[in-house]
């Protein structure tokens, strides 16, 4: 464990919404870099899970830069789809990551798992691993997650990915619907952050 708190991140991510987030959810005081700064484009996702493939981020990120690197990798769990697009995820959305397109994608493969499956309660979750890595050296790695439903039609236009199909539990709203301090309440990269703390 690091003995100092960290100072300065490298946030190892070049998808726009979750720099954004990342950066809502990181305390003030950490000074931090896009990747962009440095021209990168993003390792091969060869992990299994979602831990591994923050790590393969964070670790592949730090020693390009020499920077101390904190990398997301998420995604969504659909119970009766066998927990896919799950790490495929962004993989869902194509080349261009083309949200609409990944969308359309689940409610095809729920249409083709079960005709009737807007009558029922389709149960699901995002999940959020995040690894800080200095180098090759893992420094950090937690999971978050947030339990909820997909929705029987996209709603709303705030946030990214699969905001618009996913109802967090108890909750009525899409995180498309919500404002980003509530959707922060809630969600997978806030529940994994907290188990950051003690390193930020
Ligand atoms: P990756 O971690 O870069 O492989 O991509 C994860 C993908 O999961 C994103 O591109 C989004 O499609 C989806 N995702 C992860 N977190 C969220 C979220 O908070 N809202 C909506 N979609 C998300």
């Amino acid at each position: 464990m690091l003995k100092k708190k960290i100072k300065q991140l490298l946030i190892g991510t070049n998808n726009k919404g979750k720099l954004k987030e990342i950066r809502d959810l990181l305390p003030n005081n950490i000074k931090t870099f896009p990747t962009s700064k440095f021209n990168l484009k993003s390792p091969r996702e060869t992990g299994k899970t979602f831990k591994e493939n923050s790590l393969i981020k964070s670790q592949y990120f730090s020693k390009k830069t020499n920077l101390i690197c904190l990398a997301d990798d998420s995604g969504l769990e659909i119970d009766i789809l066998n927990k896919k697009p799950g790490i495929f995820s962004a993989r869902w959305a194509g080349k261009k990551l083309n949200f609409n397109k990944a969308i359309q994608k689940v409610y095809k493969a729920l249409d083709k798992k079960d005709k009737n499956w807007r009558n029922k309660k389709i149960n699901a979750r995002f999940v959020c691993a995040l690894s800080i890595s200095d180098l090759n050296k893992r420094i950090a790695c937690v999971v978050g997650k947030v339990d909820g439903y997909i929705s029987k039609k996209p709603k709303g236009k705030n946030g990214f990915g699969y905001d618009p199909i996913f109802i967090p539990k108890n909750k009525i709203k899409t995180f498309g619907e919500m404002k980003p301090f509530q959707k922060y309440k809630l969600d997978h990269r806030s529940d994994a952050f907290k188990k950051l703390r003690k390193f930020l």
